[in-house]
């Protein structure tokens, strides 16, 4: 069912019951108050009859009856009756002239403990639709038992009751369909909104992101989903320009050494079949596919990071342990290139982290400082603590990267100046895999200008506590 008519209905079933109990109170209600009015009037009534009788000193059957009658007849209403009944409920006079109330009496009101209370009941004549309202009381005049009633039809009260009842089935009749037509217009108009939202949400599709949502900049409900919706728009066409170029790089950077392998089978195809030439095409072979390997593994890492996957294990790693690892591993590079690399440890520090990934993300920031600082430089690794996280820096006294590029240069494929590391066999996306190893492990990194020019490069990771 739509949400229009599930609004609908529900609108119409509150109305509903709400007339309906609004309808049950007043019929209830007036119903009691009739009752009780034709009680009172009948007491009253009862009252009177009795000082009547009590005046006659030696009360007789037929002057009673007599008596009544002229009461009855000289107050002209048929609905009033009066009877005279014995100690054991028989009739003995009735100013009606069709009495047609049940004979010997019997009341049925229990309420009353004492006889000489008043009693009330109310009687349905057998064969007619009208029913009776009968107020009695047991007297004694001169030592004998009497009973006196007046009865009232309650035909009126019936009437008006019918017409209350009436009243409200039409009150509530009208209500339902108002309820329906309020109800039906109302959900159009606050659903309307939504309508155009879909109609601009089915033209969006994976070309163009670009489309936004309309807003009705009354600051309502469906105006703040409109808003909300538009940021994740926003976001999945940042997200999916980021894919789109991604891809794109990638395959960029595969045309190179792809190129590179043609080349060199050609060469080896056309030039002289010589062993040494057929050694160097394969090296320089072996070479590009290295490459490859690498730029298929730097993708893998990022692209598994991208889609949420858990890139690190989480175990104790003596931090001091793998920077100096990963220090003597690259000593002979730097002893190659006549660079002073310098390992400087504070002291022990322990992280929980991924040992194979912390080791890749400081070798991938030695690569770079190794390859970018000429000979005769000098690249320090230090390890210190600072505030709860171990620190790892890499300082070097290369060329440094200007303070323009800086806010980029984690970016993926994002080189300085592409002939400065495209020449040494760099994607651009060492950094990019350093912030996405240090992400995992819930640290940070930084480029900073070096102290004495050059480039210094800060990790911090949290300690194990
Ligand atoms: P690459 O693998 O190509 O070196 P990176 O993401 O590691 O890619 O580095 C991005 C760019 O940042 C490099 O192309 C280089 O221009 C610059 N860069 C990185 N490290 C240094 C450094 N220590 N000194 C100078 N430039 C650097």
């Amino acid at each position: 069912m739509k949400i229009k008519s599930r609004l609908t209905l529900w609108g119409t079933l509150v109305t509903l019951t709400t007339s309906a109990i609004i309808c049950i109170t007043l019929y209830i209600g007036l119903r009691f108050s009739l009752y009780n009015a034709v009680d009172v009037f009948l007491e009253g009534e009862i009252q009177e009859f009795l000082s009547i009788l009590n005046e006659g000193h030696n009360p007789n059957v037929d002057m009673i009856e007599k008596e009544i009658r002229k009461e009855i007849g000289s107050r002209s209403r048929n609905d009033l009756a009066f009877r005279l009944l014995d100690g054991d409920g028989k009739l003995l006079a009735t100013s009606s002239l069709h009495d047609r109330l049940p004979n010997p009496w019997v009341s049925t009101h229990k309420k009353n403990s004492s006889p000489y209370d008043i009693g009330f009941d109310t009687i349905s004549i057998p064969g007619s639709p009208v029913k009776i309202r009968a107020c009695s009381q047991r007297t004694k005049i001169t030592d004998r038992d009497y009973i006196v009633q007046a009865t009232y039809s309650l035909d009126g009260v019936g009437a008006s009751l019918a017409l209350c009842r009436n009243l409200c089935i039409a009150a509530m009749a009208f209500a339902t369909v108002l309820s329906i037509l309020s109800g039906g217009f109302l959900a159009r108009k606050s659903l309307r909104p939504i309508y155009f939202m879909s109609r601009t949400i089915r033209k969006i599709g994976g070309e163009d992101l670009s489309k936004r949502l309309v807003r009705s900049n009354n600051d309502d409900e469906l105006d703040s989903l409109a808003a909300m919706l538009n940021e994740m728009l926003a976001r999945l066409e940042r997200q999916f320009y980021r894919i789109q170029q991604f891809t794109a790089d990638a395959a960029h950077e595969l045309r190179t050494p792809l190129a590179a392998l043609r080349g060199n089978a050609e060469v080896a195809l056309v030039g002289e079949p010589s062993p040494e030439n057929l050694r160097r095409v394969l090296v320089e072979s072996i070479e590009e596919y290295d490459r490859l390997a690498k730029l298929a593994d730097d993708l893998l890492l990022l692209a598994r990071a991208d889609s949420g996957h858990e890139l690190i294990r989480r175990e104790p790693l003596p931090l001091h342990r793998a920077a100096r690892d990963v220090v003597d591993l690259y000593a002979p590079l730097a002893q190659e290139k006549r660079i002073d690399l310098q390992c400087f440890i504070d002291a022990p520090l322990e992280v929980l982290g991924d040992g194979g990934r912390i080791r890749q993300l400081m070798g991938n920031l030695l690569d770079n400082a190794l390859k970018y600082t000429p000979e005769g430089g000098r690249v320090t690794v230090s390890l210190d603590s600072n505030d709860g996280m171990a620190q790892v820096t890499v300082a070097d006294t290369g060329p440094g990267i200007p303070a323009e590029h800086v806010p980029h240069i984690f970016d993926r494929f994002y080189r300085v100046d592409s002939a400065r590391s495209r020449g040494t066999g760099g994607f651009g996306l060492g950094l990019a895999i350093c912030r996405t190893i240090s992400d995992a492990h819930g640290g940070t990194i930084n480029i900073l200008p070096g102290d004495g020019g050059g480039t210094k490069v800060i990790v911090t990771l949290p300690i194990a506590s």
